[in-house]
């Protein structure tokens, strides 16, 4: 048994995959495909190891110039985009991590509050950089309805329990034009392709690809499809979408991996399937 779909509701769902630890479901109603049994989340990633510790080389380069940083230059460039759009206005950042992305629009004329569900990262953002970030999920943020001019999820609405209602949240507190930015992985790309031939070809005995690619902290494994279905759902209209891949730089590899990754970068590019999708979309 399944869980039922955490996107359309429907109980017409079976195990995808069965991993290690955890299992992957399909819904045969929209194609989602998802975290079965997700239990809330990966504490390692809210704790103060994951920052200090795994992410040890980015941790410390917030302590420089990090608004020069990669990342910074794909933030700015972002909000130029929603500028166009929305005047510099109150702006909602959830997922907020270090608060690197808020210190950026703030500095653009942008009243910048935060929610993060890390203790530590919030933590940090307001006793390192003075910024206003609220500790806990989206569903406990006490903030008027429609009084947002724009919200923004960077790599996170993958992560939580109940996308569908977290984004009929944040779709709630915009104003009516106002502009919602996810950014999330691509489950319907060429690596994940790879990875799930590696399973299939080996009937289920060879599960190391497709765990490093599905990873378990992930409760949502969008494709363009599904990622427009449950925008759709939530009251937003699409303006944009475009497919990226996710830079190589920030993804712990082995030489050989990097090869590898290389490679596909390269046919992903050409055929549009790369790994990483940025959707700017409106309240209608
Ligand atoms: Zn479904």
């Amino acid at each position: 048994m399944s869980e039922p779909c955490p996107l359309c509701k429907s109980a017409a769902t079976r195990v995808e995959y069965e991993l290690t630890d955890y299992r992957i479901s399909v819904c045969d109603t929209c194609g989602f495909e998802y975290h079965d049994g997700f239990g809330g989340g990966e504490t390692e990633m809210f704790s103060a190891d994951y920052y200090q510790v795994r992410h040890r080389e980015a941790f410390q380069a917030q302590f420089g110039d990090f608004t020069q940083d990669a990342s910074a230059s794909v933030y700015r460039h972002w909000l130029e985009v929603i500028e166009a759009r929305a005047p510099a206005g109150r702006l909602l950042d959830v997922g907020a991590a270090l608060g690197t992305f808020l210190k950026i629009a703030e500095s653009r004329g942008w009243k910048a509050e935060g929610v993060e569900i890390s203790r530590f990262a919030a933590d940090f953002a307001r006793e390192k950089r003075g910024l206003t970030v609220f500790n806990g999920d989206l569903e406990g943020f006490p903030a008027e309805d429609g009084t947002f001019d724009a919200v923004t999820f960077w790599d996170s609405i993958e992560h939580v329990t109940h996308p569908l209602e977290n984004l009929n949240t944040a779709v709630r507190l915009l104003r009516p034009g106002g502009v919602l930015l996810l950014t999330t992985d691509n489950f319907d790309c060429l690596v994940a392709d790879a990875a799930r031939l590696t399973y299939r070809v080996s009937a289920g005995a060879v599960r190391y690809a497709l765990e490093r690619v599905f990873i378990a902290p992930n409760r949502s494994y969008f494709s363009e499809a599904t990622l427009r279905a449950i925008l759709e759902a939530s009251g937003l209209r699409i303006v944009i979408l475009e497919k990226m891949e996710y830079p190589i730089d920030k993804i712990r590899t082995n030489p050989a991996e990097r090869l590898i990754l290389k490679g596909f970068y390269g046919v992903a590019r050409l055929l549009h399937r790369q790994a990483q999708i940025t959707v700017l979309a409106e309240k209608v």
